[in-house]
């Protein structure tokens, strides 16, 4: 690892960041990612610059519009600070690798959908869309440790098991959930996509039930499972080989 290339990649996820952060709270609006350009929701300012520096802007600005004083949001920060330690974290495991552009186009998508299902509750199809051929095109070029199959079949293990449980149990899932499986699937392939989704459902049931306990929701409020699946994903993706690993051990 290289700490001058660390610092380079920790900043392009900063900025790419900034960049996902506006394709996920305009696609689903149906709005245009290129323009207008970003302004203050409440007074229509322009933002300048100076507004836009990843992270710091929002720091030094103390979480308000310069001109309105309203707040602004806390999930543009988040957004990119979780993108630029996400792709130093996909550096510091694969290093400069054909891995990593796999890696960094995963960590996209999923930081994208995260922020669109905690804004609009729904995973944007046109992004899924977008994403998709990059993802097949990447398995193809970059065929990863299993076999191409499991790729493939991956894609229908994870649409699959959404889509059978949504059907028992009627609602909870969404088909956008299943969607979202079915492309990551493709990147992980079957046992890994498999492990993905068992530990989002630990996640949702652990966190879940901390904020109902904690009254931060309450009981029957549907919440999005999308960001759970996005951090099963990628756990999955970078030590499920372990997870399956020790799980054997476990077995005897
Ligand atoms: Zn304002």
């Amino acid at each position: 690892m290289n700490a001058l290339i660390a610092c380079y990649v920790f900043i392009l996820g900063l900025v790419l960041g900034s960049f996902y952060n506006v394709v996920a709270l305009r696609v689903p609006a149906k709005q245009s990612i290129v323009k207008p350009p970003s302004a203050c929701p409440s007074c229509g300012t322009q933002l300048k610059t100076r507004d836009l520096v990843p992270v710091f802007s929002y720091l030094f600005s103390r979480g308000k519009c310069r001109h309105c004083q309203s707040k602004v949001s806390i999930l543009y920060p988040i957004g990119e600070l979780a993108t630029g330690l996400l792709f130093l974290w996909v550096y510091v495991t694969y290093s400069i690798s054909s891995e990593t552009i796999v890696g960094l186009t995963l960590v996209s998508l999923l930081v994208i959908i995260t922020i669109s299902d905690l804004k609009y509750m729904r995973i944007p199809n046109q992004v899924l869309l977008f994403f998709l051929p990059i993802v097949i095109l990447l398995r193809l070029f970059v065929p990863g440790n299993q076999a191409w199959w499991s790729y493939a079949l991956g894609a229908v293990v994870g649409c699959g098991i959404i889509v059978l449980i949504a059907l028992v149990t009627r609602g909870g899932m969404g088909m956008g959930d299943a969607k979202l499986l079915f492309v990551c699937g493709i990147v992980l392939g079957w046992s890994h996509i498999l492990i993905a989704f068992v530990l989002a459902c630990l996640l949702g049931s652990l966190l879940g039930g901390v904020l109902l306990l904690s009254g931060i929701i309450k009981r029957k409020q549907p919440i999005p499972f999308g960001p759970y699946l996005a951090a099963g994903v990628l756990i999955a993706y970078g030590y499920g080989s372990d997870l399956i690993q020790v799980y054997l051990n476990l077995l005897g």
